[in-house]
């Protein structure tokens, strides 16, 4: 059997190099010929732990790129679609690239004798499915269960640990309107997780849905911590890490996505947020809840900033070091990172900004240029400045010790992850979701 990917990012990558690590057929494509070129050379084009030694032994196994969307038509039994859903200008779901896909998917089917079952990965709209088999139906001149099969099956990888997760993901959601086609998809994954992993069998717009659900609900625990982080700081010795790992305790909660922090960012919960929101307008709801997660998410940055002008009293012409820019640790992507947000923000105020990130300097350098300077190191970041904020929780900033404060010219730190609350510092430290006089 023949495995089609087509969109070679983050999702359609790392779902790449499992399938050739284990042997599976597997056809990858992405209309970015650079990208393309450098995979094939085994190289990977962002940065994500494990999947460049994945993705060069699945190559020598059964991993081919190809640009050619005939031959994966004709070739594929399966083929899942993984291209970006991005967000447009008006905030709702951009679905030009897949709209694009599913129209070139369709004129090759109109040739090919092949009844491939497409599979929709990306994040999607409810009801988009439906749009999709229209393409799909219109182009193809064929019919949904003769020509094709379709099915709706969302991804929940974490960047950071794709690879981690792809190999043991902790859910599968099978969304169909046709049961031969979900059959099938469930006989693959059974045949990849050897059994192991639990399925949720649905229909087309649940399995959309639910994607929607799952992001909104983890969007809507961080705003919920991150709002009483606020409340903690206020009261002195109060302490959000206790306050979330004792309620993270009761099963009815839960442990994860607890951590207060400046904010969520990434590729994925503000942009699904925002979708979610204005689907749920355009169908007459009134979605209040998911308004307020994104309205404080939104203003933890403004809290910062008032924080940072409490602390510092005036912004203008200080030296501040930024460490962490890319949305989270072990990873080099700054799509909605919150860290390049306050930057933006901050460079209103003339400041003179110094940033360190292990990974995302160059992705960065690439968004904001020059206007603000770049350290290659932890003590070239702190040298002369008057104020540092810890933003991404990278391992290395946890390990930084009085002596690398030292060579600041005012050691005040604000931490906004709450690396350093164990251990005794010299200068003025403050913390998100810490209380403080
Ligand atoms: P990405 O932006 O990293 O990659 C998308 C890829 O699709 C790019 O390589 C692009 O060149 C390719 N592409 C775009 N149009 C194409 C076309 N017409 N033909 C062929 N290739 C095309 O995106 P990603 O982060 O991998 O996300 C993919 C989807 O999965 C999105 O819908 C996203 O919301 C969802 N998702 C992402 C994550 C994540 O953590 N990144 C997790 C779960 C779900």
């Amino acid at each position: 059997m023949n495995i089609g990917i087509i969109g070679a990012g983050f999702v359609g990558l790392t779902f790449a190099a499992v399938l050739g690590s284990k042997n599976i057929n597997t056809i990858l494509l992405d209309s970015d010929l650079k990208k393309i070129k450098q995979i094939e050379r085994g190289i990977i084009p962002f940065y994500e732990p494990k999947l460049g030694t994945l993705l060069q032994k699945s190559l020598k196994k059964s991993l081919k790129i190809s640009t050619d969307l005939d031959y994966v038509v004709n070739q594929c039994e399966i083929i899942f679609v993984t291209v970006g859903t991005p967000t447009r200008s008006d905030g709702k779901i951009n679905l030009k690239n897949i709209e694009l896909v599913i129209k070139e998917i369709s004129l090759s089917l109109s040739k090919s004798k092949n009844i491939p079952i497409i599979v929709i990965k990306s994040t999607v709209i409810p009801k988009t499915s439906e749009t999709i088999r229209k393409i799909l139906e219109r182009n193809s001149k064929k019919k949904e269960g003769e020509g094709f099969g379709l099915v709706v099956n969302p991804e929940f990888l974490s960047e950071g640990k794709a690879v981690d997760d792809t190999l043991n993901p902790h859910i599968i959601v099978i969304g169909s309107n046709e049961k031969r086609a979900i059959n099938k998809i469930k006989k693959f994954y059974n045949k990849l997780y050897k059994n192991k992993i639990p399925y949720f069998i649905t229909n087309s717009q649940t399995a959309e849905m639910i994607k929607y659900a799952n992001n909104s609900f983890l969007a809507a625990k961080i705003s919920f911590i991150n709002q009483l982080a606020n409340i903690c700081q206020t009261i002195p010795g109060t302490n959000i890490d206790d306050v979330a790992n004792a309620i993270g305790i009761d099963p009815r909660i839960g442990n994860q996505f607890l951590k207060a922090g400046p904010g969520y960012g990434g590729s994925c919960l503000p942009k699904d947020l925002k979708a979610l929101i204005l689907f749920s307008k355009s169908i007459g709801q009134n979605p209040t809840l998911l308004e307020a997660v994104q309205k404080t998410n939104t203003e933890q940055i403004i809290n910062l900033i008032s924080l940072m002008k409490k602390i510092l009293i005036s912004l203008e012409g200080k030296k501040i070091s930024i460490l962490g820019l890319s949305f989270k640790e072990n990873s080099d992507d700054i799509r909605e990172s919150v860290s390049i947000n306050l930057i933006k923000q901050l460079l209103k105020y003339k400041i003179n900004i110094i940033a360190h990130d292990p990974m995302a300097i160059e992705n960065t350098r690439n968004e904001i240029g020059n206007k603000i300077s770049y350290a290659t190191s932890i003590p070239d970041a702190l040298k002369g400045s008057e104020c540092v904020i810890i933003m991404t929780p990278w391992k290395q900033y946890s390990k930084i010790t009085n002596k690398d404060f030292e060579l600041m010219k005012n050691k005040i730190i604000i931490d906004t992850r709450r690396l350093l609350t164990k251990k005794k510092l010299d200068g003025k430290y403050y913390a998100i979701g810490l209380g403080f006089t």
